[in-house]
This record gives C-alpha cells, structure tokens and sequence, in this order.
C-alpha cells in the first residue's frame, strides 16, 4: 500500500462561547483548523486535523501547517501509510522541527491502519482501558464572579473537573480560584492554569496565598527553571504543558520531580505515534497526564479519544472534547462528551468521515 495523495482543507470553527480568553490577554474568536487527508494507491483515505491556539500559543500557526504539509508531502508520496515509524522517521527527515505540521499527516496514516485492520485505533495503540474517560472543561478567563458561574452551569452539565483560566493580575487570580473552589466538592478536580502567564514573583504569592485550597497549579511561568522554581516552593500538585514540547523534556522534567501530571497534546508531539510514546514514557514513569491538542474539532477530538481511551485509567487525570466548545461538526462518527465523560468510537481507524460540504475544496493538493 502506498500513499498516492496528500490533501489539506480549511475549516473556521467559531465558539459557543463567543471567544476563548486566556493569560496575557491572548484570545480568539474564530479557529482555523486544518483537515488533512491521506489517499493511498488502493482508494482508501485516512484523515487527520491540526488546529493551533491562535499563532501566539505555541510555536504554531494555521497557515504554518499548510505551507508545511506542501513542503514535507512530496517526501512522502510512495510511502506505505501503516508503517508509522518508518513514516515518521521520513517526516523528520525531510523537514526538521515543525512537529505540529507532522501531526495530521501521522493521525491520518493511523486512520489508515486502522482501516485495514479493521480495528479501532485506540486498540492499536494498546487497548480500550474501561468502558469511558474522564474530561475536564476549560474556564475562559473572565471576572471571578462569570467563572465562577460558568463552573456551576458546566457542573450542571456533568463535568467534574474544571480548569480555570488564570495568569492575569495575582489578586484577582486569588479571587477567582477561591470563589470557583467554594463551588467544588471534594471528589471534584479544580486545576489553575496560568499559561505561562506570571513572574516568579507572582506565581509565589498565588500559591502561597491559596496554600489552604485543594488546586492543582498548572504551567504558572514561561520557562521550564521559573516553573521547577515555584514546583519548589509550594505544595500544590503540579502540572507542565507548555514547558514539556517533546520526549527530552519529558525526561529531564520527570529527572527534576518537575511535575505530577503533564500535558501530552497530541501536534506538541508531533502526531499520535510520538504522543504515545510520551503516554509510554509516563506511564512507565508514574506520571499522570492530560490527553489533548492544541485545540481542534470533530477529528482532533476523536484522536484524542482514541489515545485517551487506551491509556490506563489510573494514569489518565483528564482529556478534552474540543468538538463540544465549537459550533460546527466537521466529521460523522466523532465522539460526543456524556455526562463529562466520552469514549473513542468502536468503527475501524479514527472512526470519522468528514462533511464534504464543510470542509469545502482542497487547499493543498499534492499527488
Ligand atoms: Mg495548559
């Protein structure tokens, strides 16, 4: 079997909630997500779909990954799609860096894989643990008072863990984790995520001053040394995300006591391949993680499902359901969130079809 095409198509996918807001003021109101799709000689298609934070979370943006899909498919035309190592191999081989723009192509080929084995892809990549998973919900940053209130609405709606957007103005972040915690009951999760979003010096009042609260702190500082220097200081459970880009850091961060939980977001990584090989590493390490992407839709968000629902429960501390945040489905078949819980499907490969009539004409197109 050989690859004979590989495709990219464009997708806006607006939000629910109006706007995503998070530390610095970032924020977005509209997604630009990229839908790749793998033709092989035989007529079957896999598909995939790579979808940044915006151009200013990490280093990713949406043009980026179809002018590097142009750039890295002609290496691959010939390729046999089932063999995802050597695959991955020829992507860095032909295009250094760049994980993200790898990432839909290797969740496409996955698709394939599972096509013809006729299995889905979550017992592919080491079984179905359980009968669902665990997700958690997002908490755009807004006033105390509005978080605290889309916490409550969400709770409603059977979420169970909550992470809440912080990284602003110290005082205020102390507000709105308290407020939000009052909420809570114990068997609920409450995570605050600062998305790089303090100083040192800030990080440090916030943890101490939340001391008495049961929260986990996410990613606080820029660096990977500012977050061990606070990881330090506080007693908090603790979480990395964006200082955690690929299998070194993952080592070097597990090598440091870094982190309790990491975030394994599957275009970090660079695809599905390499994101279970962190999945692997930290579970062989004793590392919680939080499956997930950047952000995406119907197809990123069955991706997730299916690497989700294949690592252990014990070690699995949450995932996302992008598609549930966005207001427009880009595939059939993806998975749907119940009672905040979701499973992978149980159809061959990724189980997804996209709509034709919503992902529109390729805008890459290399055969
Ligand atoms: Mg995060």
């Amino acid at each position: 079997m050989r690859i004979e095409r590989i495709a990219a198509y464009q997708v806006d996918l607006p939000l629910h909630e109006g706007s995503y807001k998070w530390s610095g003021g970032k924020s977005v109101e509209v997604f630009d997500s990229t839908i790749v799709e793998v033709e092989t000689d035989n007529g079957m298609s896999g598909y995939g779909e790579v979808c940044p934070l915006g151009p200013f979370y990490l280093p990713a943006y949406a043009e980026g990954v179809r002018a590097g899909i142009k750039e890295l498919a002609p290496h691959l035309l010939g390729s046999d799609p089932r063999q995802l190592d050597v695959l991955n191999r020829r992507m860095d081989a032909a295009l250094k860096g760049h994980p993200y723009v790898k990432s839909g192509i290797d969740m496409a080929c996955w698709d394939i894989l599972g096509q013809v084995a006729a299995l889905p892809v979550c017992e592919l990549l080491g079984g179905r643990c359980g009968d669902d998973f665990v997700l958690y919900r997002a908490i755009s940053q807004e006033s105390p008072d509005q978080m605290a209130a889309k916490v409550a609405g969400y709770r409603d709606e059977g979420y169970r863990r909550f992470q809440l957007k912080v990284g602003a103005d110290p005082q205020l972040d102390i507000e709105r984790i308290r407020l939000v915690s009052d909420l809570l009951e114990p068997s609920d999760k409450l995570i605050a995520d600062a998305n790089t979003g303090w100083l040192m010096h800030e990080a440090a009042r916030v943890v101490r001053a939340v001391d008495d609260v049961d929260v986990y702190i996410e990613q606080p500082c820029l660096t990977y040394e500012e977050c061990l220097s606070i990881r330090q200081r506080t007693s908090h459970p603790f979480v990395l995300d964006e200082a955690v880009n690929d299998i070194d850091m993952l080592l070097r961060g597990h090598a440091d006591c870094a982190m309790d939980v990491v975030n394994i977001k599957i275009s970090k990584f660079g695809g599905l391949t390499k994101a279970r090989l962190a999945r692997d590493l930290c579970v062989a390490m004793g590392v919680a993680m939080t499956i997930e992407d950047s952000w995406g839709g119907d197809i990123t968000t069955a991706a997730i499902a299916h690497l989700a629902h294949s690592t252990p429960g014990d070690f699995l501390f949450t995932a996302t359901d992008f598609n549930s945040y966005v207001t427009v489905s880009t595939a059939e078949g993806a998975p749907q969130r119940a009672a905040g819980r979701m499973s992978a499907s149980s159809a061959p490969g990724l189980g997804v079809k996209p709509r034709a009539d919503i992902i529109g004409p390729r805008l890459v197109d290399v055969h």
